[in-house]
């Protein structure tokens, strides 16, 4: 067992079960009454054990990810133009607070041999999990925001101290460029970025941050322009998600 030195113990916070598999098919159904009986969150996303007992393996969170929603397979219409058979929506696992804090501890759980003094992410989408890995390791959660010559800048009264650890958190990886901004703007500051964690890496391996960096989970997402889209070549039609999903076509 081990903490932060701040805060509660991950164990004693979330207490390694051996029911890890036990809910892997469950129905769409069955998970929204599951969100609305009960704040316990799904065996499929407690911690496995292993060395520090609070990691989450990559596909439980994918798993959680799909049964939400958040992950869907099919023939979509990116905002981007290009067509995938997959979509991401992180928002649609982190509007559930409690998987939301899960995956902060997971997340957190990826750093726990780096001293963090605070935890700071992008607007909007870096918001709920940085404050949620802020909540695992005992510390505060700040956010950077474009203003209004549309740079990413810390505002609303928001301090770095010179020499400040930061770990900076994102949802999602596509080219890492948020997450590149965030960086700068804590170094202009003063603060040292000793790391960057995201729940999910699509780069597929081109994502290039000058720090250590984590995701819970790297996923390859291919897609196509139209004209070479293999469904679509197959007489498929393409679903546009629209504005409910902006950050698909990123
Ligand atoms: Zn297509």
């Amino acid at each position: 067992m081990f903490d932060y030195g701040i805060g509660r113990p991950l164990c004693q916070a979330f207490p390694v079960t051996n029911a890890v598999d036990q809910q892997c098919t469950i129905t769409q159904p069955n998970i929204r009454q599951r969100f609305l009986t009960t704040p316990r969150a799904p065996d499929s996303l407690r911690p496995t054990g292993g060395p520090s007992g609070k990691r989450m393996r990559p596909e439980d969170v994918t798993r959680v990810l799909e049964e939400v929603g958040a992950i869907r397979h099919g023939h979509f219409e990116l905002s981007s133009g290009l067509h995938s058979p997959t979509y991401v929506q992180c928002a649609l696992v982190l509007q559930h607070p409690t998987y939301a804090e899960q995956l902060g501890h997971a997340l957190a759980a990826e750093f726990h041999d780096t001293v963090v003094d605070c935890v700071v992410s992008p607007a909007l989408g870096g918001v709920i999990l940085g404050h949620e890995v802020g909540r695992a390791i005992g510390m505060r959660a700040l956010f950077v925001e474009r203003d209004a010559s549309g740079q990413m800048a810390l505002r609303r009264g928001f301090e770095i101290k010179p020499g400040e650890r930061v770990l900076v958190v994102e949802d999602v990886w596509t080219t890492g460029g948020s997450t590149s901004e965030t960086i700068r703007v804590v170094e202009q500051l003063g603060g040292r970025v000793v790391g960057a964690g995201a729940l999910i890496d699509r780069s597929g391996g081109r994502l290039e941050l000058p720090v250590r960096a984590e995701a819970l989970v790297e996923q390859k997402i291919p897609s196509f322009e139209p004209d070479v889209c293999p469904q679509c070549r197959a007489g498929g039609v393409a679903i546009k998600p629209g504005s409910r999903f902006a950050r698909a076509g990123v």
